[in-house]
């Protein structure tokens, strides 16, 4: 029986592995499942939660018209149907009061806006922009990929396994302190980029909202400003990238036309106004 056993354990370890050399070719992840994401995003959340010096997050009680507002456009999105992991991942959204022109999404779907950000856009459309962009990066599990570069097939097996229950412990801690300045290769940037307008095209946002966003930080001049670098380090722009989104909007035929400015009942100035 335990021969069995160890016979399984070790067929299994060798498929894992031959999964894993063959990922590397397509890029997929038949290691770690999407409910890996799931429970590794939820442990990278509570981390946040946990670090109030890092990440001072607006508390929702007290900020309920702010968190309303963006979850607004959180469930939005998810009316589209475009989102693959719409069940499986949580989708809770969070706002970092702190002047940092940047967002981000751990796997599993937990979004983190900062107030740096909310204030820096002109409106709704961009935020939604930005937003679809941060949330594909999770749907499109770039974040799980980039872990299987940075921890290596060993670790990754040995998590899997169960051989060193404090392994996910001490991913989730590491991703937590370094998720905000996490950087995706240019083509998990443009896969993101596209998903964004694949998301908003079935929104009344305009489907174009993150080429805006770029348009507006390339106006503004590229890192003249230090709440610029922080975003613009882990999120490269360009006029191609401009270019890009605005070609996969025409592709689409979706509306570039901004929505309405009360869209989430509230306008895009007001909601701006609940950090001041
Ligand atoms: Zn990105």
């Amino acid at each position: 029986m335990k021969y069995t056993l160890l016979t399984v354990r070790t067929l299994a370890i060798a498929t894992m592995i031959l999964a894993i050399s063959s990922c590397d070719k397509n890029n997929n992840l038949s290691l770690f499942s999407a409910a890996d994401d799931a429970q590794l995003g939820a442990q990278v959340a509570a981390q946040i939660a946990d670090d109030p010096t890092n990440y001072p997050l607006l508390p929702e009680t007290g900020n309920e018209e702010a968190y309303e507002y963006l979850q607004a456009i959180v469930d939005d999105i998810m009316a589209t149907g475009e989102v693959q992991y719409k069940t499986e991942f949580a989708w809770e959204v969070y706002i970092i009061d702190q002047d940092v022109l940047n967002a981000f999404c751990t796997p599993g779907g937990y979004i983190y806006v900062y107030t740096g950000l909310i204030k820096y856009l002109d409106n709704v459309d961009d935020l939604a922009g930005v937003m679809g962009h941060e949330m594909a990066h999770a749907d499109l599990r770039h974040s799980s990929r980039q872990l299987q570069t940075q921890y290596g097939v060993g670790t990754l097996l040995s998590l899997l396994l169960g051989d060193n229950p404090n392994q996910l412990a001490e991913i989730a801690a590491g991703l937590a302190n370094g998720i905000s300045s996490l950087q995706f290769s240019q083509k998990h940037e443009k896969e993101s980029d596209a998903r964004s307008v694949e998301y908003l095209a079935g929104t009344d946002y305009a489907c174009n909202g993150a080429a805006s966003f770029f348009e507006k930080l390339l106006e503004d001049g590229q890192g003249s400003t230090s709440g610029l670098e922080a975003f613009l380090s882990t999120h490269p722009s360009s006029e191609s990238r401009v270019e890009d989104i605005n070609e996969k909007a025409d592709d689409l035929n979706c509306d570039k036309t901004l929505s309405n400015d009360n869209t989430n009942g509230m306008s895009y100035q007001a909601f701006q106004a609940l950090f001041d």
